[in-house]
């Protein structure tokens, strides 16, 4: 059980000085690396001066500085601010103006013209040279408790992101629960480090990695970006564990070499951040057939991720849709409607989120906070905004953000619901349904975005034609779209997930 997680990975990192710990399309660097420069970066920033257990924002993608960089901080009492390169100037600056930084560490080249800040800025030269120091460095006063670990941004479409600071106990929790029996992974794996540092469940490839002697392998965003170039690296990783969206992983199912005749050692897959659909887990199974596949789900205001579990071969044979699994230790998830807790089994409702990996609220916004933020019988609770229920068996099922149910001519309707029953058809791969909405702000009818098989139809009306057959009895006649657009891929958040919201904004150009 791990209590405090830079003496964890410290530990961990003694025992295995030469160990591989992370790789970056070659660039290695081991254990030992991970101390020395851990440590010389700590004691660096002591020697600033900077205001005790103020965040330091790490700008860049995927090197190694960024998370050597994090556990230096973490050392020497400084939460981490992740910033994707290349991020949107209004975000990066009210990112800026919210967390306040002392300090900025430009792993990548930072426009800092762009931006009013008065801090410091760090660059990549100056770091790899303070890194390169070997240094004896006492730890006292690491990040711990209650004290933020890291705070991250959400990535809300509209409005200004909203800070959420995880504290240290916080993210051990998650930790613990990663490391222990409901993943079961060995010791000594290598992981796919694709996430962006900025997207929480990055925490499960590198904190996992890091507290069980495992190699990181990162994969720069220009890489996943080019498809030639990513499929033409990903055999030669050597993986033993996937971590990644449902987005991501069908990306990969594009390349014919993501297989377990090609890519033998991988084992473990652990989806988190969407909806893993019974058709992603079917194709997976037919190219790893005897993966060990995970769904998590959870809300950056509750780090990282709260519930899972392996999704079996009956399941996919079975379920229309997949359930979000049981809640980790220390969590209670319960449905709500309205302001009182529902038990009734199948009773559909808001997904609350108890226990101790809740964080105690947004950064600098009190307003937000008491909006999602509240105690049930003194234990730090959460609204996710999701529509949800339990099963009898203890399951818990997600139905879809309540912000994607709409009212169509008196009809509720789940957008998520939409698009599983439109997948039911044999001419859809992949679909994504948004409303039209009139000047009155109701909604008209649906618009379903959708990525087709290979088919033999001459025109797009054909085609549409034969999905509308293929749909009959399949799907309520209420809930059939009106209009089909056909998309080779759509359009994905930085984080990796399909931006539905973008769609609903381009579907109603002149609604607000
Ligand atoms: P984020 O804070 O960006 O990680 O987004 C959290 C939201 O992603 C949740 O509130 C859900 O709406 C969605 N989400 C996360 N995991 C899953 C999952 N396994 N299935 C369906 N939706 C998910």
């Amino acid at each position: 059980m791990v209590k405090n997680i830079i003496q964890a990975i410290d530990a961990t990192a003694k025992a295995h000085l030469d160990q591989l710990a992370f790789d970056e399309m070659g660039v290695t660097h081991n254990y030992r690396d991970v101390l020395t420069a851990s440590n010389s970066f700590a004691a660096w920033l002591d020697a600033q001066e900077l205001p005790a257990n103020g965040p330091i924002l790490f700008y860049g993608d995927h090197q190694f500085e960024m998370v050597a960089g994090f556990l230096g901080g973490l050392k020497a009492g400084h939460a981490y601010i992740p910033v994707e390169t290349a991020s949107a100037i209004p975000r990066v600056q009210s990112i800026i103006d919210t967390a306040k930084p002392q300090l900025i560490v430009a792993i990548d080249p930072f426009p800092a013209d762009n931006f009013n800040y008065d801090g410091i800025i760090l660059d990549r030269t100056s770091l790899v040279a303070i890194f390169a120091k070997a240094v004896t460095y006492q730890v006292t006063h690491a990040v711990s408790g209650m004290l933020p670990f890291y705070i991250l941004f959400t990535s809300g479409t509209t409005g200004s992101p909203k800070g959420v600071p995880i504290s240290h106990d916080n993210i051990c929790s998650f930790a613990n629960w990663m490391l222990g029996p409901d993943f079961n992974l060995p010791a000594g794996q290598t992981y796919l480090g694709q996430t962006p540092f900025s997207f929480d469940v990055s925490h499960m490839y590198w904190l996992t990695s890091m507290l069980s002697a495992g190699t990181i392998k990162a994969i720069p965003s220009k890489v996943v970006q080019n498809l030639g170039q990513l499929f033409t690296c990903l055999p030669k990783l050597y993986l033993n564990v996937f971590v990644g969206t449902p987005s991501f992983g069908e990306m990969l199912l594009l390349s014919p070499d993501f297989s377990a005749s090609k890519m033998p050692s991988l084992k473990y897959f652990i989806f988190c951040g969407e909806e893993l659909t019974v058709s992603t887990v079917k194709r997976l199974f037919a190219r790893f057939p005897d993966a060990h596949i995970f769904n998590t789900y959870g809300p950056t205001e509750a780090a990282v991720a709260i519930t899972s579990c392996e999704i079996t071969h009956e399941m996919v044979d079975t379920l229309e849709r997949l359930p979000i699994g049981y809640d980790k230790p220390g969590v209670t998830t319960s449905i709500w409607d309205g302001k009182q807790q529902v038990t009734e089994v199948g009773k559909h409702g808001e997904i609350v989120i108890t226990g101790d990996s809740v964080a105690a609220g947004y950064l600098n916004n009190p307003t937000k906070t008491a909006e999602s933020f509240f105690q049930i019988d003194g234990r730090q609770s959460y609204r996710t905004g999701d529509a949800g229920f339990i099963t009898a068996d203890g399951l818990r099922h997600i139905i879809g953000r309540m912000d994607f149910q709409i009212k169509l001519h008196g009809f509720r309707v789940e957008l998520d619901e939409v698009r599983t029953g439109l997948e039911r058809s044999a001419y859809i791969k992949q679909a994504v349904a948004v409303p039209k909405y009139n000047q009155q702000g109701q909604a008209q009818h649906l618009i379903a975005y959708v990525i087709a098989k290979p088919n033999h139809f001459e025109t797009e009306r054909e085609l549409t034609a034969a999905i509308r057959t293929s749909l009959k009895g399949q799907i309520m006649n209420y809930m059939m779209p009106t209009q089909f657009k056909y998309v080779a891929h759509f359009p994905t958040s930085a984080n990796g997930k399909i931006a539905v919201k973008q769609l609903i904004a381009e579907a109603n150009p002149t609604c607000h």
